[in-house]
């Protein structure tokens, strides 16, 4: 089974650098025509609301589940919202952008959402891909997901992008860590033709097994360019391996069943 952890959907029906057409029934299509069974979809601010990421995944249950992105746009208001969506909808985790939704995980509201996720038992995802006017910040670098996870060392959290040019920081911090698991959507592809490309297979190897997660970005990232990342970075991995990391993991962590 594959699942891929990381997608989006547009309420504008086509997005990202490609601006490909990018409904929840395009991504269907793509996954059809790349034989990806189950994906994950992404709420994100001012591109799929999580009302509209919820009600469109819910027209396809067995395939595409959603996560919830806490809204910290009326910081008063933060978990009063989350706590009304749980109870209409069932989303399989947390979604927080930090850099888009201009938050940092230092932030008393966003250590009080995530001691709310810690004792729902659900997972974060969090964008770990250090980038633009934030590129120094380091509170958006791998290692503060680290002092974290030392906080609450039961929530499961995901750094997606597997830490983007910080992967190794990434990768010691999921050493240090049971709680972190890392996503290797965009970065292989973004970095093609780099040593962080070929890290990748460095990362499914040396991590515990169901600690590496595939996912693509889909509509930042074509499918068939993404895939062609996958089947690289698991080349030398063993069949167990290359089964945990492209479905069994996730299967796991977001409550999917596997067949
Ligand atoms: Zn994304």
């Amino acid at each position: 089974m594959v699942i891929d952890c990381h997608t989006h959907i547009f309420e504008a029906g086509r997005g990202g650098p490609f601006d490909l057409p990018a409904s929840a029934e395009d991504l269907l299509r793509e996954m059809d025509k790349h034989g990806v069974d189950a994906s994950i979809v992404l709420p994100l601010p001012g591109v799929a609301s999580n009302k509209f990421a919820h009600e469109e995944c819910a027209r396809y249950p067995d395939r595409l589940m959603a996560l919830y992105t806490p809204e910290f746009d009326v910081l008063g208001e933060t978990m009063h919202r989350m706590e009304v969506f749980f109870e209409q909808y069932s989303p399989k985790g947390l979604k927080i952008h930090p850099r888009r939704q201009a938050i940092t995980i230092h932030e008393s509201i966003v250590i009080e959402v995530l001691a709310w996720a810690d004792a729902a038992h659900l997972p974060v995802l969090f964008d770990v891909f250090p980038f633009g006017p934030t590129l120094a910040k380091s509170a958006t670098h791998p290692l503060a997901y680290h002092e974290l996870a030392q906080r609450m060392p039961r929530l499961q959290m995901i750094l997606a992008h597997a830490g983007g040019y910080r992967m190794m920081e990434a990768f010691l911090a999921a050493k240090a860590n049971s709680g972190i698991y890392l996503d290797l959507s965009f970065t292989p592809v973004y970095f093609k033709g780099s040593s962080l490309a070929e890290d990748c297979s460095f990362l499914c190897n040396r991590l515990p097994p169901g600690r590496v997660l595939y996912g693509s970005d889909f509509p930042y990232v074509r499918y068939s360019d993404s895939l062609a990342a996958a089947h690289h970075f698991s080349a030398d991995l063993t069949e167990d391996l290359r089964r945990e990391v492209m479905g069994e993991a996730a299967a796991r962590l977001f409550g999917i069943e596997s067949d």
